[in-house]
């Protein structure tokens, strides 16, 4: 085991748990990296009541004094990029530089938390002579964070500083596939200054979820990863009245149009299916190819081609997940689907452990199979043929999902009208993986979300606090 056994964060120092443990493996070579805690009930008590003890101190602290925090835990972020960039090549297997590429989002939500005084500072007016009328936003209370493996950085940070720097203090499940990063992330938080209790990790699985779900004392939840969990967190949690924002799985399609620039197109569409191995929740899983687009297609199998394992393309998290994605593509080709690019039975010399798949390009891919409707999350595109943008709109409309869709084109009119017609809540135009940055929020819609406001940018500070408004008459 190359690192010591991993412990839960509670009240600001590593906390035994009582339940068992994991395995935690690297996706690279399948080297067994540690131990994770599979915690229980009691322990989320535990670490629920360290957050409540720490909240009537930090969340009377003003919120200025609070982002001083955000700003010097920003400057930790950027002195360890490497560091943490090397875990999560270890734990998540995503290459290098797409490690630096998620923590550098990572500190640009930091960055956002920092301005929070000037966003979150509340409202007055004069609303009849002599009657003032005041907003203020308060913090909830203990609330609670739940991802997935697919960026052990990124998506942790969608809501950690943010959530922590409105005043409210923090109950924290990342995904078992990937817990390293999480603790080194709670060790940062406290070189910063945050103080005990404001952040607790509880390392663990399902059990975890529901009791934090279930918990009376924590009073709001996020929940990033697949939909069907999405969907039972959303459920469970409501039922006790607790706010919730539940994200759930994709399944993204990108409309290439004859006019849209060849090389271009096909670079930011494999660069759209094929980074982080396919694995995210923005990436491209199906082309819808409009009409007379062959060369773009061609280019685009150059491209897939250009993907070296090892180098620009890391392996999927598990030898299940392989096994799940070679399943779809298998299924999909004695359907009758045309491999152009075959990633199957891929192994990386030196690394015969690790979890690779090759990219991959599928043309004759029909809506009706199975690839072509569930979320693969690995390195496959699936090439559908539209007649016209009319069948294209109704293919990707008549999708469950509706994280973000694409357009290619150089009719600017054409893509305004795409955008307004796809069910989707993130519109890229030439760009295949359209991640709105900060100030504008994260977010889908459809069965990619479940719950009002995005996870970041302004919708989240009212996810993240309630507002008190207070008339004053002297
Ligand atoms: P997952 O749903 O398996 O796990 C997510 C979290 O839920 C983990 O912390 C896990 O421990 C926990 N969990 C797993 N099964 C559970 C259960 N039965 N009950 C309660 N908790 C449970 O997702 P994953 O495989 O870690 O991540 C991949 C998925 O996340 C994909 O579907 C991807 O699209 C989605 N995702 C969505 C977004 C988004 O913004 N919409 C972002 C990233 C990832």
């Amino acid at each position: 085991m190359k690192y010591p056994a991993i412990q839960n964060f509670v009240g600001g120092r590593a906390a035994k748990w009582h339940g068992d443990s994991a395995d935690v493996i690297s996706p690279l070579d399948g080297t067994h990296l540690s131990l994770v805690p599979l915690s229980t009930t009691a322990d989320v008590d535990a670490a629920v009541r360290s957050a409540s003890a720490a909240f009537p101190a930090w969340s009377t602290e003003t919120l200025r004094q609070r982002s001083q925090v955000a700003y010097t835990y920003r400057e930790l972020l950027r002195k360890h990029i490497d560091e943490i960039a090397g875990l999560i090549h270890e734990e998540n297997g995503k290459t290098v530089d797409e490690a630096r590429a998620e923590i550098v989002r990572a500190i640009e939500v930091t960055e956002f938390a920092c301005s929070l005084p000037q966003l979150a500072c509340g409202e007055a007016l004069e609303v009849s002579k002599g009657v003032e009328c005041r907003v203020e936003r308060a913090p909830l209370g203990v609330v609670a964070s739940i991802t997935p493996f697919n960026f052990p950085a990124m998506v942790p940070h969608w809501t950690i500083p943010i959530a922590i720097t409105l005043g409210n203090t923090m109950v924290f499940k990342p995904s078992e596939k990937v817990p390293l990063t999480t603790n080194r992330t709670a060790e940062l938080l406290h070189e910063a200054g945050l103080p005990a209790g404001v952040f607790n990790v509880v390392h663990g699985q399902r059990t975890v979820v529901e009791s934090l779900c279930d918990h009376p004392d924590v009073k709001a939840i996020t929940f990033v990863g697949s939909t069907a969990v999405a969907k039972s967190v959303y459920v469970r949690a409501t039922s006790h009245f607790k706010r919730v924002l539940a994200l759930g799985g994709a399944k993204n399609h990108l409309i290439v149009l004859p006019d849209a620039l060849v090389g271009p197109t096909a670079a930011n569409v494999v660069a759209s299916m094929a980074g982080c191995a396919g694995q995210r929740c923005m990436a491209a899983a199906s082309m819808l190819a409009v009409g007379a687009v062959d060369a773009i297609i061609q280019q685009v199998c150059d491209e897939a081609r250009k993907m070296v394992l090892g180098k620009n393309l890391g392996p999927v998290i598990s030898a299940a997940s392989k096994a799940r994605i070679e399943g779809f593509i298998a299924e999909a080709v004695a359907a009758g689907a045309k491999v152009l690019v075959d990633g199957r039975g891929a192994v990386l010399p030196g690394r015969e452990g690790g979890f690779y798949i090759g990219a991959t390009v599928l043309d004759n891919v029909r809506p009706d199979m199975r690839i072509a409707q569930e979320e693969v999350f690995g390195p496959v595109l699936a090439i559908i043929r539209a007649r016209d943008v009319d069948e294209a709109i109704a293919i990707e409309n008549a999708s469950p999902y509706g994280n973000a869709a694409a357009v290619y084109t150089t009719n600017g009119a054409q893509a305004k009208a795409i955008a307004r017609r796809a069910s989707a809540g993130m519109i890229g135009v030439n760009v295949g993986v359209p991640v709105p940055l900060e100030p504008f929020g994260f977010g889908g819609w459809n069965d990619s979300r479940f719950g009002v406001c995005d996870i970041t940018g302004k919708s989240s500070i009212e996810f993240w606090t309630q507002s008190k408004k207070i008339t004053t008459r002297w």
